[in-house]
């Protein structure tokens, strides 16, 4: 399997292509924004609704529109002259965000269907959507100890209520708008992408940020215990963004995989007790630990199975979970930091 090192991308665009990033202002979709800026392409344009001081990352000479893409026009006007446009605009968060507000989750739609639309009509090359695990049928995740997921098992559907059923009807309409209309889109499953310039605070958070924050928030306050959704015995596999944003460039560049949803994610299984344990030994600390049964806490286990993407790749997500929480907790500490010094922080 190859390392991120080894990995070569002909990616059949110029330079100074436009490649459009919808969702810029959030998590994966700045992350993906400065990987491109780093790789050399010169014309990215970024596109969120959210104002542009709370966007999580600012990457020098990226064109920035604040916008409302669930808006036709916004769409229209957001791909225009797109060689490539990338979908990371949804309406989410973490169990807490996606169980309590179905109907947002669900407008997250009107988004992806505008954009798919005016991405075709201004002859787009390739379209990105960004599917979620979320997609898969709950009735195969009641137990922690599952087998992990592969690509077949979103059929037949029983996605989770509103987040996930909205994955569902937008990865079909990428397929349709390929077998149809010829727009080459390309889908990714994310299972659960965590890493520095995420969202860490607020409500919307993922275990990993939630759980760093909590201990660091524990060794602050010196009241030495941390409080656990559900019974912790809940299983997940995280994803490091830095393979994220290496396999989103994969995925949409490979002819193998048009139209043709595909997991992104690490098959590094663990509970959310044991991440618990992890953090603590990241930060030196062992506190005491609270259960509440009645918090959200999804499915009882979900792992990402990789047969397909290491047969079509030859490579998958494979950053150890301890490496990336060092670097996911450090960034944390600083941003506590910065907050409590009263300088502005990222989710703000
Ligand atoms: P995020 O919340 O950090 O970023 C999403 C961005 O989309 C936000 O900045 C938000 O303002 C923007 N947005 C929402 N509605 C919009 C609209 N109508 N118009 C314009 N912008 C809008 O989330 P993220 O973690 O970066 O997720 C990116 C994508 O990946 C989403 O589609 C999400 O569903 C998917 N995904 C993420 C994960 C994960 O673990 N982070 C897992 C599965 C799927």
């Amino acid at each position: 399997m190859k390392s991120n090192s080894e990995i070569n991308i002909d990616r059949q665009i110029n330079r100074d292509d436009l490649i459009v990033i919808a969702g810029a202002g959030g998590f994966i979709g700045g992350a993906l924004a400065r990987y491109f800026h780093d790789l050399g392409y010169t014309r990215i344009r970024a596109a969120d609704r959210k104002p542009l001081p709370q966007w999580y990352q600012h990457v020098p000479g990226v064109e920035c529109l604040s916008m409302d893409l669930g808006e036709k026009e916004n769409a229209i006007r957001a791909v225009e002259g797109a060689a490539e446009v990338y979908n990371l605009a949804a309406d989410m968060g973490g169990m807490g965000f996606i169980e309590h507000f179905r109907v947002e989750c669900l407008r997250s739609i009107l988004v992806n269907t505008h954009l798919i639309e005016a991405a075709w009509r201004a002859g787009a090359r390739r379209y990105f959507f960004s599917s979620s695990a979320c997609a898969y049928n709950t009735d195969l995740q009641r137990d922690p100890h599952v087998r992990a997921l592969k690509e077949s098992d979103a059929y037949p559907a029983m996605a989770e209520r509103g987040y996930g059923w909205e994955k569902l009807i937008s990865e079909m309409f990428c397929q349709e708008y390929w077998a149809e209309r010829g727009l080459e889109t390309h889908v990714a499953r994310f299972h659960n992408i965590y890493g520095p310039h995420g969202t860490w605070f607020g409500g919307r958070e993922k275990a990993p940020a939630a759980i760093s924050r909590k201990v660091i928030e524990a060794m602050d306050s010196g009241n030495l215990t941390i409080d656990i959704w559900g019974d912790g015995s809940q299983t997940r596999s995280f994803c490091f963004i830095e393979d994220c944003v290496l396999g989103i460039d994969q995925i949409m560049h490979c002819d193998r995989l048009i139209a043709t949803p595909i997991n992104l994610g690490s098959s590094e299984l663990i509970s959310i007790n044991d991440l618990v344990s992890m953090v603590e030994d990241i930060a030196g600390v062992k506190l005491k630990r609270t259960y509440d049964p009645a918090a959200p806490k999804g499915v009882a286990g979900r792992n990402s199975d990789n047969t397909f993407i290491r047969s079509i790749l030859d490579w998958e997500p494979h950053t150890p979970l301890r490496t990336g929480m060092e670097k996911t907790y450090a960034w944390i500490r600083q941003q506590y930091a910065d907050r409590k010094a009263g300088k502005r922080v990222v989710t703000d």
